[in-house]
């Protein structure tokens, strides 16, 4: 049996993305939150940690590198036309836990933004290297769970709420491909450059007046969401009526610009 990949979700009303520091949101699924937002969703962000420890210069001010971080988030939202929420659980970057009062205010947020589709990173990613990613992705997971069902953390208030999907970014094994336009991948480079303390330590780029280099970070991005489609494959369209996915003639071009997931349906 053939695995099949889906394309395309019908743009949800809202939609919620759970990441571990400022800027890991953007690279994981920042075209398709700028193509959600620029149809009408209402997008959200949440952020684990306070990306305190984001930076090589040893002696820099970890308060001040918190509230610049925090800025640069919300710029960065801004320039996906997120017109929701940005939220901070303010937990210490690099020692993120998934316990029951993280897993409690996660859920929280999620009964309270009501998200049709939630995305976070993949906690199954195998050789995963930084922590913080695998924790923020079962705080994802685990939260989803939690907010889903009625006893689960009843002193919310709130009710509760079942996200329809979950798409988790920087994926094991992705069978999900939501298609993004190139002014999709642009906002998602000008989104990762509102990230400017980020420069040296994860974008490549030594300086802020770089243009030369700023375009060949622009680049990488273009190259990492350019995706080869089969003409004719196992490739389905997710219908907006049914959660059935119906077989499609596959009418893309050989390439195209996509975001890769893997899909959680039925939660
Ligand atoms: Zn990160």
């Amino acid at each position: 049996m053939h695995n099949t990949t889906t394309i395309d979700l019908p743009t949800p009303a809202r939609a919620l993305a759970i990441g571990a520091h400022p800027d890991d949101i953007e690279f994981g699924c920042g075209a398709t939150l700028h193509k959600w937002g620029t149809a009408g969703c209402v997008v959200s962000f949440l952020i684990c940690t306070d990306g305190s420890k984001g930076t090589w210069d040893a002696q820099a001010d970890v308060a001040s590198l918190i509230v610049r971080r925090q800025n640069e988030q919300i710029e960065a939202a801004k320039r996906l036309a997120a017109i929701g929420e940005v939220r901070f659980l303010g937990e210490t970057d690099g020692e993120l836990g998934v316990d029951r009062n993280l897993q409690s205010k996660v859920a929280e947020i999620i009964r309270e933004l009501r998200p049709q589709v939630l995305l976070g990173h993949d906690p199954w990613k195998r050789w995963r290297l930084h922590p913080d990613h695998r924790a923020a992705g079962f705080l994802c997971t685990d939260s989803v769970v939690a907010a889903r069902d009625p006893h689960f953390f009843p002193e919310h208030g709130t009710a509760y709420h079942r996200p329809d999907e979950l798409l988790l970014f920087e994926c094991e094994e992705p069978d999900h491909l939501e298609l993004v336009s190139k002014v999709n991948v642009n906002a998602k480079v000008n989104a990762l450059l509102a990230h400017e303390s980020q420069f040296e330590s994860t974008h490549g780029i030594s300086s802020v007046d770089s243009t030369e280099e700023k375009a060949s970070f622009a680049e990488n991005i273009f190259k990492h969401c350019r995706r080869s489609i089969p003409k004719a494959g196992p490739m389905t369209h997710t219908s907006p009526k049914t959660d059935n996915t119906t077989t499609s003639s596959a009418p893309h071009a050989d390439e195209v610009h996509a975001e890769a997931f893997k899909r959680m349906t039925g939660l």
